[in-house]
């Protein structure tokens, strides 16, 4: 099915991703977003590709743990209260599948889904023309408690058996990695299938990429804020409003539903329910730390991640569910930035003062897998969101997919039922 007119919403590395492949596939393309095109949740984030991460967030042992942490102002999770039936039904529905089986029916398809992007993420950087950097060095998992360990070495040896390539390490042989800086740490696992990017950098690529072509059309400040459609529920038009509140419309063979934590509220425009919240998270970006690691890390009892990006040494932290807007919680911040300092001495007087504070939504689904898919109700709309806290990772996967989809030819090596909008 060539040269459809594709309108993708939300220019995120979702539909950005999504956009790359439907244009190669020779569509003509339109990305609306309500905001600056690359600049929501996928620009600020710790840029991890990570193979490593295929067990869903609704998993044991998570629930105990939040509720530990919300009583806690400095710690890596909050919920933020609510009465809006919707997000107490996602908190519910995320409860019960806090459950073994639900890793179990997930995680085959969540690696199969990171490894597949990894492999993309490869061909983009060495055939495609985009000018981006890919950091090939792993990532690790760092811990300073007995109890981590325990988790980490057990979460290692399941990688292992599902074939990855993975290290279990001692302090020392942590530090002997990272020969410019002080690692404090008790051990770590050394994930040497991941890589890492600078998310920015790869998205002004693949703009620039897309600017090329005169069938690819690219609107900030044009937000979709309702639909058109016909008595058999096929999209027509989506309706935008633009920066100086003008509302007109951009019709379409196919619509793509890519507007991250935002991606409900555009369903609700359609009486649809996508049970998507946010996960708010922050970053603070050292734009001359002086060192850098080689090797981005999470620090694991923290929950703070360290990812070098060319110059740059980004750290990010704090899952606030159902959390939206500006505004910074201040203890979790405080949390993220004196976790930092007893893992890396070396940054900790940065951290402290480190400005500006950046702060994303992730687009967390209550199962921990993404949406990606046709609705049943509309079946010109494709789901591309719910990707939580692998939106970079699995990016390029999902926009081919997406691109599959559209051709008619849906990749049928993934189980496309535990990612249907639908389900
Ligand atoms: C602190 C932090 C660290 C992270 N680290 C990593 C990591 O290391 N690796 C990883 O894989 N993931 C990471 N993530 C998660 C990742 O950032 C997200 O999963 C990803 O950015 C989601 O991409 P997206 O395109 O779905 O959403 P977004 O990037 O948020 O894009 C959605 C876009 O839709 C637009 N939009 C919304 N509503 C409308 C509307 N009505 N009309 C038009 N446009 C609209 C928005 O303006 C926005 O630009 C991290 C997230 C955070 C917060």
């Amino acid at each position: 099915m060539s040269n459809r007119k594709v309108v993708v919403i939300g220019g995120g590395m979702v539909g950005l991703c999504s956009a790359w492949y439907l244009k190669q596939q020779g569509h003509q393309v339109t990305i609306i977003d309500k905001g600056t095109i690359g600049e929501g949740c996928s620009s600020g984030n710790a840029g991890m590709l990570v193979p490593s991460h295929f067990i869903p967030m609704a998993a044991p042992g998570i629930i105990a743990k939040g509720l530990k942490w919300m009583f806690q102002p400095e710690s890596p999770f909050n919920v933020k209260p609510t009465l809006d039936m919707q997000s107490l039904f996602w908190l519910l529905s995320f409860f019960r599948n806090a459950n073994q089986t639900n890793v179990d029916r997930c995680k085959q398809t969540i690696l199969d889904l990171n490894l597949y992007s990894h492999e993309l993420y490869g061909s983009l950087s060495n055939d495609s023309g985009l000018e981006f950097e890919m950091g090939k060095h792993g990532l690790f998992m760092l811990y300073k408690t007995e109890k981590a360990e325990k988790e980490e070495v057990e979460l290692a040896q399941q990688a292992q058996e599902l074939g990855l390539d993975v290290a279990i390490l001692n302090g020392q042989q942590v530090q002997d990695l990272e020969p410019d800086v002080r690692v404090d740490v008790r051990g770590g696992v050394h994930f040497r299938c991941d890589s890492h990017i600078d998310p920015a950098r790869f998205m002004q690529a693949i703009v620039k990429g897309l600017q090329q072509s005169d069938d690819t059309v690219l609107l900030s400040n044009t937000e979709a804020v309702g639909f058109e459609q016909d008595a058999n529920g096929r999209l027509t038009d989506v309706l935008v409003r633009s920066g100086d509140g003008e509302t007109t419309s951009i019709a379409g063979d196919e619509f793509v539903l890519a507007a991250g934590a935002f991606s409900r509220e555009v369903a609700k425009l359609l009486g649809d329910n996508l049970p998507v919240v946010s996960g708010k998270g922050y970053s603070l970006t050292l734009d001359n730390p002086g060192k850098l690691n080689r090797i981005p890390a999470i620090m694991t009892e923290a929950k703070v991640t360290i990812t070098p990006m060319g110059e740059k040494l980004r750290f990010c932290g704090t899952m606030e569910l159902l959390a939206e807007g500006e505004k910074i919680n201040q203890g979790k911040l405080n949390g993220l930035r004196k976790a930092v300092g007893q893992y890396y001495p070396d940054f900790a007087e940065a951290l402290m003062s480190a400005d500006p504070v950046w702060s994303g939504m992730r687009p967390c689904s209550p199962d921990g897998m993404p949406f990606i898919g046709r609705f049943k109700k509309h079946e010109n709309l494709i789901a591309a969101t719910g990707h939580a806290m692998m939106g970079v990772s699995l990016g390029p996967a999902t926009g081919k997919m997406v691109s599959d989809i559209v051709a008619g030819t849906p990749d049928t090596r993934f189980n496309m039922a535990l990612m249907s909008p639908d389900r």
